[in-house]
């Protein structure tokens, strides 16, 4: 076996096969191999026209056709499935060759890999790729971390296959070890966010003006030409204009109302957490998900628990559609500041240096979440890399601000006329927080001191206090 290919895909399912298409399609030659032959071979002979593949049947000859220093895409199911294959393929590697786990690791297992592959002299380069299978095919965002050194010479690779907007790759160097499949999680933790927020806007406009699935996925359609122009706004209009073929009733209608996940989300979650990073938006659309899917507690709830609220009748049909479409600009421009805080916080505690308004630009194109406002916010990193508060920018302060009344309007709209908003008033509540001159967060102080004598600080004079409450009381 020639040691030909200048990289090569382990794991051949739609992923894996799609990349190696890709790469195929770019002029590479292509490596393939999977634990059971007949996806190669059913690679080869469906989608052998895409370019130059090399098949092999076994992971030794796998890795004899690959030139070196050898770059091996590992595209196979998450968890324990990737540290079978890392354990097969590194015994037959050699120092300086790099292993691109490109699947949805977590991040805390990408930093185990590189630590254990670091000692035996190979590079390990655990990648976020997003876009679905589509994406992997015609150009993924791709978030590449693990060593400097191994991106100079697969950067330029995964860069060719990426997707392109204005002629700029939708990859670049993320950072050390983990980062690359932090930053993954975050951006699906974002789409959490966005998702729900499309989701309540849509249940606004049902709920407020009565109107269909195809009427709300036309005012959709028009949303997409302006500032929320989306991917997922874009879905979200061809979605609700899809009509069952089976009933004739708009597709949306005869979906069950249980969200399901795969944990990204929850991990992001989780994350936020131990950072004490308050990603509220995303927290929000991981909740409202397993609300969804809590039966027995909706089947109790719908029995017992009144509205006590009014029948809603919109008066002024556009200038509610117009009040909605500025409360989810401003709730979503909420969400992606969260997400980008909770990257900064991670960032700097594991030296990561992770430059925001870059991983803003990679996901311009080929990810779930791209989105024109995206540049906004490369911008906005552009003018100040070390921006606190992407909201406080003075883009979105201005954006923001011009939607204020309208989606205090909304929340609050929601709120007595029963309909559950928990991204939209989560959002609202989070920009009333963090803009708020003094917060009850003096009481908590206060009551912690006295229940546990936890200490306070005081507005007037440096140093930790506490009261001796028992001979007050
Ligand atoms: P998948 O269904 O997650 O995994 C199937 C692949 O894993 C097959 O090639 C299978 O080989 C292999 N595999 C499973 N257990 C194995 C083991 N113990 N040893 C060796 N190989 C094993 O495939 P996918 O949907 O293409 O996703 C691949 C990765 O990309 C996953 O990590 C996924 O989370 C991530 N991802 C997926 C998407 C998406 O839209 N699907 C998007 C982004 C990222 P056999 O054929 O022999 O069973």
């Amino acid at each position: 076996m020639s040691a030909r290919a200048q990289i090569g895909v382990t794991g051949l399912a739609v992923m894996g096969r799609n990349l190696a298409r890709n790469f195929a399609r770019h002029g590479y030659t292509v490596a393939v191999h999977n634990r059971s032959y007949g996806k190669t071979q059913s690679l080869i002979a469906e989608n052998g026209d895409d370019g130059d593949f090399v098949p092999s049947e076994s992971m030794e000859d796998f890795v004899a056709s690959l030139e070196r220093p050898r770059k091996v895409v590992v595209m196979v199911k998450a968890g324990a499935a990737t540290d079978a294959v890392i354990d097969e393929l590194v015994p037959l590697l050699e120092e300086g060759d790099i292993v691109v786990d490109a699947g949805n690791a977590h991040f805390p297992d990408t930093i185990r890999r590189e630590n254990a592959l670091r000692e035996k002299g190979l590079h390990f380069v655990g990648t976020g790729v997003s876009g679905g299978e589509e994406g992997a095919l015609n150009g993924p965002s791709i978030m590449p971390g693990g060593t400097a050194e191994s991106y100079e010479s697969l950067g330029p690779i995964l860069e060719d296959i990426s997707a392109k907007v204005d002629g700029v790759p939708c990859c670049t160097y993320v950072g050390p070890d983990g980062a690359g499949h932090f930053v993954k999680m975050v951006h699906n933790g974002i789409e959490y966010a966005d998702m729900q927020l499309i989701a309540e806007a849509y249940d606004l406009l049902k709920q407020g003006l009565g109107a269909s699935a195809a009427e709300i996925g036309q005012i959709f359609a028009e949303w997409n030409t302006g500032d929320l122009e989306s991917f997922l706004i874009e879905i979200t209009a061809d979605v609700l204009q899809h009509v069952d073929a089976e009933t004739g009733s708009a597709f949306v209608d005869v979906v069950l109302d249980q969200a399901e996940q795969k944990g990204t989300g929850r991990w992001t979650v989780q994350n936020g957490l131990d950072l004490g990073v308050p990603i509220t938006g995303i927290a929000e659309a991981t909740f409202a998900r397993a609300l969804s899917g809590s039966v027995p507690q909706r089947e109790a709830g719908r029995a017992a628990l009144p509205a006590d609220a009014g029948t809603w009748a919109v008066e002024d049909r556009d200038a509610f559609v117009e009040d909605v479409r500025l409360a989810l600009f401003a709730s979503k421009v909420v969400a992606y500041s969260q997400g980008f805080d909770q990257i900064a916080a991670a960032s700097a505690e594991n030296g990561w240096d992770i430059d925001r308004g870059a991983m803003a630009r990679i996901w311009r194109g080929g990810c779930i979440i791209r989105a024109r406002f995206l540049n906004r916010i490369t911008e906005a990193y552009e003018r100040d890399a070390e921006l606190p508060l992407l909201l406080a920018d003075e883009y979105f302060t201005g954006a923001v601000g011009n939607g204020l009344a309208a989606w205090r309007r909304i929340v609050s709209q929601a709120a007595l006329n029963g309909v559950p908003v928990p991204a939209f008033a989560s959002s609202l509540s989070y920009y009333d927080g963090v803009r708020a001159e003094r917060l009850p967060a003096a009481l908590i102080q206060a009551q912690r001191d006295f229940f546990g004598a936890h200490t306070y600080k005081r507005v007037d004079r440096e140093g930790t206090f506490h009261t001796e409450w028992s001979l007050d009381r």
